[in-house]
């Protein structure tokens, strides 16, 4: 007879490694399998992960977990072909305890999160794939790993399983992705020697910034660019909508290379060493996109169950969140020896009225709406640097000239139009 354990955690990433953790510090038995070699093997993320989400897993987690620099600046680029029109934030009082959020490299991170785990009791198995979940009588008794004799079995099962969840579809709890519910995002890690890093994004050591860029980054497309600053590298990408890359027939690599050699980014990593290019899904559906998140045995987490607040590029922090709750619900079910469907629908009441839930439901139309009126990217980005130029160049005319013009702009493309766009923009936003 196969070994029974009180929890399977399928994938060891954010998501997965919260519930084990959380799971086996109060005492349950758990096996955690992750496909790569190590955890963090197989991820990819710019990426900022979040203080708070982690701190409710782990508390005293700031001088272990291995960050590379905390952020103090967030910029955001509107970018035209030869201009940006820029905004950001810059706060002293994120340079210092208890922060904000952090740059991290997710081949270092992860393994730091899932030995945790371990050091709380979960056992972690790499290089094991999960092939498929053990349904009897619709319920999830268990895992059918790539292993020799590889069924293991365990009151629940949690799939934590990233993105394109294989084992969420085979239980039916999600079909196919459609094109317009993902993006795909390539990016690079670019060595840098700290003192150019600081130079060039007017830093101190162990500060960090972050560059959101819209516009001329996806070339139209619904998506975004990032440029991070980790400690002795600096990750630059690119993700756009699966949908728009088949339409224009661009690939997400060439996106990366031109906005490489925008005059506005090319000086920031100049001199650079390429060190990994990396490409991946991330879920932009949104709430409309939840799959069925528990059954009896089962609960999804994380990407597995599209929990993604694209537009403010929030994931991990949701993945986080969700893996602690899930596992919270399963120590009550192991209290009351109670697995089932109406049991385990606490985690799905709990996670929907948490912030995570709460979020996507606000932002629920915004990736749609701004992806069937491409005129935001379009049309918006340019004409709102040509009007910083227009207000910005000293060329004799008034002001009051200049303002003309900018309405000029607008009445060009229909003033009507434009309020009719800002209107919709504002209701998918508030
Ligand atoms: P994942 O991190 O995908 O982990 C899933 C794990 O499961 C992996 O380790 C995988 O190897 C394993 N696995 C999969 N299938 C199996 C199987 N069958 N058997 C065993 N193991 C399996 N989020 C942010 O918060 N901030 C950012 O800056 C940010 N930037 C991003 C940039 C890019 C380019 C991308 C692609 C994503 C970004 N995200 C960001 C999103 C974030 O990475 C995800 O939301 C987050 O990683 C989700 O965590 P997860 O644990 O659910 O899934």
């Amino acid at each position: 007879m196969a070994e029974k354990f009180d929890v399977i955690v399928v994938g060891a990433g954010p998501a997965g490694s919260s519930a084990a953790y959380t799971l086996a510090k109060a005492g349950l038995n758990v096996i955690m399998f992750e496909r790569g070699e190590y955890p963090g093997s197989k991820n990819v993320m710019g990426g900022v992960m979040y203080r708070h989400q982690l701190q409710e897993i782990i508390p005293d987690f700031l001088n272990e977990a291995p960050f590379e620099r905390p952020v103090v600046e967030q910029r955001f680029w509107m970018l035209d072909q030869r201009s940006a029109f820029q905004v950001g934030y810059k706060g002293l009082e994120w340079a210092e305890a208890p922060y904000n959020n952090f740059t991290v490299l997710r081949a270092k991170f992860d393994q730091w999160f899932a030995n945790k785990a371990v050091e709380q009791g979960a056992l972690l198995i790499n290089e094991t794939v999960v092939k498929e979940v053990i349904v009897e009588d619709d319920r999830v008794l268990g895992v059918r790993t790539d292993r020799p004799d590889g069924d293991v079995y365990a009151d629940l099962v949690i799939l934590a399983d990233g993105v394109n969840s294989l084992l969420a579809k085979q239980l039916g709890f999600h079909k196919e992705l459609k094109p317009n519910e993902v993006a795909l995002a390539a990016m690079q890690v670019i060595n840098l020697p700290p003192e150019k890093i600081e130079d060039r994004f007017n830093l101190e050591p162990n500060q960090g910034a972050t560059i959101e860029i819209f516009g001329d980054s996806t070339k139209g497309m619904l998506g975004t660019a990032f440029i991070y600053t980790n400690k002795d590298s600096i990750s630059i990408g690119v993700g756009t909508l699966l949908s728009g890359l088949m339409k224009t027939k661009m690939r997400p690599h060439e996106l990366l290379e031109t906005l490489k050699q925008h005059p506005m980014v090319r000086k920031l990593i100049e001199g650079g060493e390429p060190k990994e290019y990396l490409a991946h899904l991330i879920p932009e559906g949104g709430y409309h996109s939840i799959p069925k998140l528990v059954g009896h045995g089962v609960m999804l987490v994380g990407d597995a169950a599209q929990l993604v607040n694209g537009i403010h590029r929030e994931g991990s922090n949701l993945a986080m969140a969700s893996g602690r709750l899930a596992a919270e619900t399963a120590i009550l079910a192991k209290q009351v020896g109670d697995f089932s469907e109406n049991m385990l629908d606490t985690y799905r009441t709990k996670l929907m009225e948490s912030f995570v839930g709460q979020d996507l439901k606000k932002y629920k139309d915004a990736a749609h709406a701004l992806d069937r009126h491409p005129q935001y990217f379009k049309e918006f980005i340019p004409m709102i640097n040509r009007a910083a130029s227009e207000m910005f160049t000293v060329d004799g005319a008034s002001k009051w000239d200049k303002q003309k013009k900018i309405l000029g702009m607008v009445q060009d493309r229909g003033t009507i139009n434009t309020i009719r766009d800002l209107y919709r923009v504002w209701k998918v936003m508030k």
